[in-house]
């Protein structure tokens, strides 16, 4: 059940029966299951979690603590090694913070990234390698957009203390072959951590097959709300990292001199958390399990390789992305030969209520090496139905003749 039979579950595209929503990249709709769950916490529960020791607050504990189960499952990992954050932003910040205060770097250390890293995988280790004296090494890509493996295998050295890596890229769209980078970071001794944003939501992840230490993902961009995000991390590595944010719920013990931390997750979780944000989230990925991670794959493969054909086809219009359905992930990096991308977004929703996303996509050095005037973006996902596909091409076909 994907395509046109679930677009009645997203009250988005009830209430507005024309638009055609091409920017899932940037983040998705949400169903009425989550929407309902959110209400239900609000109506029937409305307790804080891990405190009160009356039914309600139990209740809602209960359900906080499922959503953190099921969100373990949906990546193969234990129960406690799920950290809820507020988004995949804070979560790649946290895991830098708590390996820096660790003690893990020093000056004189390597970190890797790739050339197409989105600002939340490179503005973090490039500000902890200026601090810290280390070096920022970027790995480069193939003509087709791929990751380079040969170049960035010659990278890795005993100086390289962390991999950190994107699975699938926002902009160019490309998907890293993250095993095989795992074990070549895994192999320098090195840690690995996998931006898992744009992969979590698209097609099945496990943790453990990947090998990473860490692994992060946002619950907006795959059906669930704002305001929450996911950092994994190895148990082990979870134990000595020190926390983020300090105060209530994240100690065992306190002093007026000292404190002692409670175990993971809780030690990352300090303060209210937005709980019924957490336990949207939950439903969100029973909503995914449901219909099958496989499904949504296929679905949006078949989705990608009309896309790509029918965009190539139109003269005037770049693509840039590996344009294989099997390399990349469901979304189309593109320009109008000439046009400014904002004014092509605009186009677009002007003229057909398409919504599309257009400048740099907050991967700025990988998208204005391209075109420093930034590029426009069309991203699918399980909603999205080959009619668009076709309405879509045949708007921008208009706008480039148009421009021409
Ligand atoms: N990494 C990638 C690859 C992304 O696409 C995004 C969101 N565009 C992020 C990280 C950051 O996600 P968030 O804004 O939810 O923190």
């Amino acid at each position: 059940m994907v395509g046109q039979k679930i677009r009645t579950d997203f009250p988005v595209l009830k209430n507005n029966p024309d638009l055609i929503y091409f920017d899932n990249a940037a983040t998705s709709l949400k169903p009425q299951q989550v929407l309902d769950k959110i209400m239900y916490y609000y109506t029937k529960l409305g307790a804080n979690v891990h405190r009160g020791n009356h039914h309600l607050s139990q209740k809602a504990t209960q359900e906080y603590e499922n959503a953190r189960e099921e969100t373990a499952k949906f990546i193969g990992a234990k129960k406690e090694e799920i950290i809820f954050t507020r988004n995949a932003t804070e979560s790649i910040n946290l895991a830098a913070h708590g390996l820096e205060k660790q003690g893990f770097f020093s000056a004189g250390d390597e970190i890797i990234i790739s050339a197409l890293e989105h600002h939340a995988n490179l503005v973090p280790w490039q500000q902890l390698c200026k601090e810290k004296g280390m070096k920022l090494k970027i790995a480069p890509l193939n003509e087709d957009y791929t990751l380079n493996m040969n170049e960035f295998e010659e990278m890795v050295s005993n100086k390289t203390k962390l991999v950190a890596i994107a699975h699938a890229s926002n902009t160019v769209a490309s998907i890293i072959p993250v095993k095989e980078v795992g074990k070549i970071a895994h192999d320098a001794k090195a840690l690995f951590l996998v931006d898992a944003a744009q992969s979590a939501p698209h097609f099945e992840i496990n943790s453990k097959k990947i090998d990473a230490d860490f692994l992060a993902f946002s619950s907006h961009k795959m059906l669930g709300p704002t305001g929450v995000g996911v950092l994994y991390g190895k148990k082990e590595l979870l134990e000595k990292l020190p926390p983020y944010n300090f105060g209530g719920s994240m100690i065992s013990e306190v002093t007026y001199e000292n404190s002692k931390w409670a175990s993971s997750p809780e030690k990352f979780e300090a303060g209210t958390m937005p709980i019924a944000e957490v336990i949207g989230f939950g439903e969100a990925l029973k909503y995914l399990k449901k219909i099958g991670m496989q499904n949504i794959h296929e679905h949006e493969m078949k989705l990608t390789k009309h896309a790509l054909k029918k965009i190539s086809e139109i003269e005037g219009v770049k693509i840039f992305n590996p344009c294989d359905e099997k390399k990349q992930v469901g979304l189309v990096l593109f320009e109008v030969k000439g046009m400014d991308a904002v004014d092509l977004g605009v186009a677009l929703d002007e003229s057909a209520n398409i919504a599309v996303r257009s400048g740099f996509h907050c991967a700025e050095p990988i998208v204005s090496s391209i075109n420093p005037l930034g590029l426009a973006r069309a991203s699918f996902y399980l909603y999205n139905t080959l009619e668009e596909i076709d309405i879509f091409a045949e708007q921008v076909m208009a706008i480039s003749k148009m421009f021409k």
